[in-house]
């Protein structure tokens, strides 16, 4: 099974890389932060559990999204994309344990400055119907404020404020950089303040089969 790791800090381009690479590996994706998000909106038992991290930018912690993932994982025996996890130590190790010989893995780190992040972060929008991404300094929505795909207003995540950016950092630096080194074997870096077409020109060749 391909399992396409992607690791970066908050607002380098995750989300959009995974969404194309998703259709040219025909993978499924796992976005952690959507599942988190969409169980606080259920006001589900995890969503209460989760709530308060997730909104100051805090990392929930280890047992709950190992158990997230490796329910993903028995569900995809084809193979994954997972985009925000692992995002610590702890959570790497579990899931090199949940993987075999056999199993074929790839960590992408897309690297980008906290400038970049933090721009990006600040003017990004996103749209609860689709979940398209849109940046309204460098990728706007064609009308004011709705999404160009389903016409759904747009919103802003409630962790997108200046502050939690700038906490969601932190937490990147001290919790999740150490991944880099972890995986440093075989890592396929690629520059985060490229343009998401260009970032998954520079990933193909070297995850899919010519
Ligand atoms: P994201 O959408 O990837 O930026 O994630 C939003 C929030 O969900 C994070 O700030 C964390 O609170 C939580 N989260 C997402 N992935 C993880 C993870 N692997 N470990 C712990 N918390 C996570």
């Amino acid at each position: 099974m391909k399992i396409v790791v992607l690791l970066g800090p908050p607002g380098s381009g995750k989300g959009t890389l995974a969404a194309s690479l998703s259709e040219h590996l025909r993978l499924a994706v796992f976005v952690i932060g959507d599942a988190l998000r969409a169980a606080i909106d259920a006001g589900s038992k995890l969503g209460l559990k989760v709530k308060s991290a997730v909104e100051a930018g805090r990392l929930v912690d280890d047992e709950t999204i190992l158990a997230l993932a490796r329910e993903f994982l028995r569900t995809h025996p084809e193979g994954v994309l997972l985009d925000g996890f692992p995002r610590t130590i702890r959570q790497a190790e579990g899931l090199r344990s949940l993987l075999s010989a056999e199993d074929d893995l790839h960590v992408i780190y897309l690297d980008a400055s906290e400038e970049t992040v933090t721009s990006r972060l600040s003017s990004r929008r996103v749209c609860p119907g689709c979940g398209e991404i849109y940046n309204m300094r460098f990728r706007p929505p064609k009308n004011d404020g709705v999404c160009d795909n389903c016409g759904v207003t747009l919103i802003r995540r409630k962790d997108d404020t200046e502050e939690v950016i700038r906490e969601r950092y932190r937490v990147y630096l001290r919790e999740t950089a150490p991944l880099v080194d972890y995986f440093a074997d075989g890592l396929i870096r690629v520059d985060g303040n490229l343009s998401g077409d260009k970032a998954l020109e520079s990933v193909r060749g070297e995850l899919c089969p010519a």
